[in-house]
């Protein structure tokens, strides 16, 4: 199969001025299409061709000799994923369900918050934070390049992009501003 991109669910410019259309333009329009054009000219003619990307992913992970088709399949899934982490008046409190499950396992929504942002803050170089399931408990990780949690057994819920050009055009050097303002105003529970 040919990997086509899912709409963005909101316009470009929907995230501002969090987020500005010129970097959304970029990211989906340019990287995350990049991602897609590159795994299905990879895949052509392989074994590859008849999975779905999850599969894909689970399929090459941790092999030298399918890097490339790893690194572009998950970085797929993970834009894909970050897309719908997040929405136009987005922050405020989670929804009942999640609360007490984040208070749970992180003692508090704030708590979490604050552990969630070391975590997106010393992600060295590009990757992704995460709050994932793992064995029936909430835990944030961290992944570096493409890597994704799907490899890794966990249930990704929701990612923050930390690679620079999810926020180098808004907030240049400055990771912790754009995570502060993403948890505050863009984080979609
Ligand atoms: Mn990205």
């Amino acid at each position: 199969m040919s990997f086509e991109l899912q709409p963005l669910p909101y316009a470009p410019e929907a995230l501002e001025p969090h987020i500005s259309a010129r970097t959304m333009e970029f990211h989906y329009g340019r990287h995350h299409q990049t991602y897609a054009d590159n795994l299905n000219a990879l895949i052509k003619g392989t074994p590859f061709e008849s999975m779905d990307l999850e599969e894909i992913i689970r399929a090459s992970a941790g092999k030298p000799e399918t890097a490339a088709i790893f690194n572009n399949a998950a970085q797929v899934y993970n834009h894909s994923f970050f897309w719908r982490s997040m929405r136009p008046n987005g922050g405020g409190e989670p929804k009942a369900e999640l609360k007490a499950r984040l208070e749970k396992d992180f003692g508090s929504v704030e708590k979490f918050k604050e552990e969630f942002k070391a975590a997106a803050v010393s992600q060295f170089g590009s990757g992704w934070a995460w709050l994932v399931e793992d064995a029936g408990r909430l835990k944030i990780v961290k992944t570096a390049n493409a890597d994704t949690p799907i490899a890794h057994g966990m249930k990704p819920l929701l990612t923050i992009d930390v690679w620079e050009h999810a926020y180098y055009l808004d907030y240049q050097n400055r990771r912790a501003a754009f995570v502060d303002a993403w948890l505050q105003h863009l984080i979609n529970w």
